[in-house]
């Protein structure tokens, strides 16, 4: 049943006091980039590594904005610890710091804002901090280094080797052209870089709240960082698959580009072998786990006088439901014979047996193929 919204008064009230956090938390948070010149433009790092139309985008829509409870958590997050660091670091702490790179190929300038610097004017050391706040984080070493027990305790997990994470390779390329850039614009300095995160981490089924520390050892090339400019430069596409779906403008202004799959022009983080053959394996024994559970959740409702349980709103175990099989060619027929064929196709209604392709191909011809194309499936 609807309510009459104005007799909430408590509603109103929130509203107004989660505008105003939003506000609070944005505060100095907009990062200002420098403005395009006649010689170059100057594109951000996360743009550079995004699709090139939401550049386009941003500086012809500025007033479109993309705003969720995550991104303001993320806010917090980063305001909260700039706050400690301040306090605890006082000249040494710098935040958002401008680093920048200008292409020797193309008129374009790369800028970068540190989220935390600590520097170090005595051992001539840099400690660049890069704040993240994913929805999750999955951690994934295996349990001879974490035991569930020591997992639940950990607050603070430092992935020393970059193996006990699996963090976005977006987030790493992104700190790995940040290294460069402050290596580059303080020649002088030992940069030392990581990604601080703070996220739900979750270990097989277990799940908490922790601070991820994963260090940064290798800044990215020269040669591939002009390869990600040359690519931002010539191939106008998303960058990672769904990015249309999270992206402000889609359905707005961009009608969305289908997302191709070209990574090996640059790589981003080395693939371990070992620690993939260690998930496959992991995999298997999972599956092996949910087979023998299924066998057992089988076995008990087998005895249940009703064959059946009530699990939230879900019936489990042998429930009927009703089947019915059509019969194709008789629909067919009757449709040729009252010139439906088109409704049909225009309900989506006529649906073809794929499978049975040689056969088709042979009834009505080589010219049905639209397209013939080599494919790589993913198979386990
Ligand atoms: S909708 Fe897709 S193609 Fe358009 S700007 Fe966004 S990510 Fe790029």
């Amino acid at each position: 049943m609807m309510m009459n919204e104005d007799r909430f008064h408590g509603i109103e009230i929130l509203r107004n006091v989660f505008s105003e956090l939003s506000n609070y938390l944005k505060e100095g948070r907009e990062v200002a980039y420098s403005k395009d010149t006649d010689e170059c433009e100057v594109i951000g790092i996360t743009s550079l590594l995004s699709c090139p139309l939401k550049w386009k985008y941003r500086k012809e829509y500025p007033e479109i904005e993309f705003e969720n409870l995550e991104i303001l958590e993320g806010f917090s997050f980063e305001k909260e610890l700039k706050d400690v660091f301040r306090i605890k670091y006082g000249d040494r702490f710098k935040d958002e710091v401008l680093v920048e790179y200008k292409s020797k190929n193309y008129p374009i300038k790369i800028e970068g804002h540190i989220d935390i610097q600590i520097k170090d004017e005595e051992n001539k050391l840099i400690v660049n901090y890069e704040l993240k706040a994913p929805r999750i984080t999955y951690i994934i070493c295996d349990s001879s280094k974490l035991s569930y027990k020591k997992f639940m305790e950990t607050d603070v997990l430092i992935d020393y080797d970059n193996n006990c994470t699996l963090v976005s390779d977006k987030y790493i390329l992104q700190a790995k052209i940040q290294k460069l850039l402050t290596e580059l614009n303080y020649p002088e300095y030992k940069v030392e870089q990581y990604i601080l995160i703070k996220s739900l981490a979750q270990y097989d089924s277990y799940k908490k709240k922790m601070i991820i520390i994963y260090p940064i050892k290798e800044s990215i090339t020269v040669e591939d960082l002009e390869k990600l400019i040359e690519k931002f430069h010539t191939d106008k596409k998303p960058r990672f698959k769904n990015e249309c779906n999270y992206c402000p403008y889609y359905n707005v202004v961009c009608e969305g580009v289908n997302y191709e799959d070209n990574t090996e022009e640059v790589s981003y983080n080395e693939i371990d072998v070992k620690q993939l053959k260690e998930l496959i394996s992991k995999y298997y024994k999972l599956k092996e786990k949910l087979k023998m559970l299924e066998h057992q959740i089988k076995f008990r409702i087998e005895r249940l006088p009703e064959k059946k349980i009530k699990y939230g709103n879900k019936e489990i175990g042998f429930v009927e439901y009703e089947s019915i099989s059509l019969d194709v060619k008789k629909i067919i027929e009757k449709a040729i014979e009252n010139n439906m064929i088109k409704e049909l196709c225009d309900k989506n209604c006529l649906i073809v047996n794929w499978r049975h392709k040689k056969d088709l191909i042979d009834k009505f011809g080589e010219d049905i193929i639209k397209e013939r194309k080599k494919e790589v499936k993913f198979n386990i």
